[in-house]
């Protein structure tokens, strides 16, 4: 390995979010030590999951089969769509298995600063979904942030016209505060408050 090979390394963990450029060098030295008990299994691990992994269709949850295996499993409730940003939130409210229905992931939140419009979330695909018969209620669970509390009103405004009830996360959660960050205990409890918008 060539000094540029390292450096090509620590480029690209400086990428990953959380990493600055000091953490990307550790966790390259980190790596180079752990050659055969972690650098070699990682390297295969994200080969396999860059091949693997899709995004599901119906929903944008991240699996292997497309439709997603939260979307065709049986046990879960068609009646209920919860609104989440991203798949870690979705993931998030999986650990805390206090939700049965199917999720809705957006791939972010309207912001005017990023450019972020309607048009770059999943949101056309939501209403579709919660135009169908069998479902009576979507939970918007996007973060208590601005970008968030905006979104949830613009996908309330998106949705009115539908016979769905659209309920909030009753959110005990500091302002900025992501659902991944939540305890189990505290989401299950924001849940079970969710009240109409
Ligand atoms: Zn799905």
């Amino acid at each position: 390995m060539t000094i540029t090979d390292i450096e090509r390394l620590i480029q690209l963990l400086a990428k990953l979010p959380g990493l600055g450029p000091r953490s990307a060098r550790r966790a390259a030295l980190h790596l180079l030590k752990k050659r055969e008990s972690l650098m070699l299994p990682l390297g295969a691990a994200l080969t396999e999951a860059a091949g693997s992994v899709r995004r599901c269709s119906a929903c944008g949850n991240l699996d292997t089969v497309d439709p997603c295996s939260i979307c065709t499993d049986p046990r879960r409730d068609p009646a209920t769509i919860c609104v989440v940003e991203e798949v870690d939130d979705l993931w998030a409210l999986e650990r805390s298995a206090a939700f049965r229905g199917r999720y809705h992931v957006l791939g972010g939140t309207l912001s005017a600063l990023d450019g972020i419009g309607p048009e770059q979330l999943d949101i056309a695909g939501l209403v579709t979904r919660a135009a169908m018969p069998e479902v009576t209620e979507v939970i918007l669970a996007t973060g208590a942030t601005v970008e968030g509390q905006t979104t949830a009103h613009y996908i309330t405004d998106r949705l009115a016209g539908l016979d769905v009830a659209v309920t909030r996360l009753a959110h005990g959660v500091p302002m900025g505060g992501e659902l991944d960050y939540l305890d189990d205990g505290t989401l299950t409890a924001a849940l079970k408050a969710r009240r109409p918008v």
